[in-house]
């Protein structure tokens, strides 16, 4: 579904990420791990179009997407991104939060849009905050809204950027049951993530991100029980 090869992305003379190469196939969802600063969001925001990678290709339902005159809202439709801050607009209720891009550059009716809101909210277990503002939810809570607003799309792959790290330790395990909860259906995805019993679980690859390279990558149970990498381990033992 996704193939990145040999991405590179620099800013000024400062080049963050340096040479990835990854595969994500259709249904597996990929955790990646690593320190703060190592470039991982820098990777997902090359894969969505929000950074214009300096080098590399990324190929994205056999479309390459870096190529000139690709329709870049398209490509965007085709993932849906969900932040470390939620980033719902305050002002919208959270089913108009939801059927912003339906209505917008979906096509969808109002009606039509709404009843998606409600289905997709049902899903994220906030059925009854169809019409709440944003402002009046938990963090967990406001987390569960902007999932269900990057599903509203219908998206083929969802992107996680450290979902959880903004949340008090006790909302989040709400938003990796709704994250698991996309695993059990079949959902591409990949997940930055700091949530290691997380990425053990759901995981089909775990791949160790750092100063701009895939340092390893490998099974969960393989990579945290038995990482090859002097640098995993040294990570590893900081985090766990
Ligand atoms: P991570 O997500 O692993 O913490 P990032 O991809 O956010 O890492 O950042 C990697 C490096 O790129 C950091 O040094 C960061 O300061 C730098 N960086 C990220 N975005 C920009 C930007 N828009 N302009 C300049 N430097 C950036
Ligand atoms: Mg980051």
């Amino acid at each position: 579904m996704i193939q990145v090869r040999s991405l590179r992305k620099s800013f000024g003379d400062n080049e963050v990420v340096r040479g990835v190469d990854l595969d994500v196939d259709r249904s597996k969802v990929k955790c990646i791990i690593g320190p703060s600063g190592s470039g991982k969001s820098t990777v997902l925001r090359c894969l969505n179009l929000l950074e214009q990678p300096t080098s590399g290709s990324i190929t994205v339902e056999g479309e390459a997407i870096l190529a000139k005159g690709v329709n870049v809202d398209r490509v965007r439709q085709k993932m849906g991104m969900v932040f470390q801050r939620f980033n719902l607009f305050p002002h919208l209720s959270v089913a108009e939060n939801i059927m912003l891009a339906p209505t917008m550059v979906g096509g969808l009716s109002k009606g039509d849009a709404r009843d998606r809101a409600h289905e997709l909210l049902t899903r994220v277990g906030l059925a009854e905050k169809l019409d709440a503002a944003p402002g009046s939810l938990s963090g967990g809570q406001q987390q569960r809204v902007a999932i269900a607003r990057a599903l509203a799309m219908r998206p083929h792959v969802m992107l996680f950027d450290e979902p959880t790290s903004a949340l008090d330790p006790e909302m989040v395990s709400e938003v990796l049951d709704v994250m698991a909860g996309l695993v059990a259906e079949g959902m591409t995805m990949v997940v930055v993530t700091h949530e290691m019993g997380f990425a053990r679980e759901v995981a089909d690859e775990v791949i160790f991100f750092d100063r701009g390279r895939i340092i390893e990558a490998a099974q969960p149970d393989q990579l945290f029980d038995s990482p090859r990498e002097e640098r995993t381990r040294t990570f590893l033992s900081k985090v766990l």
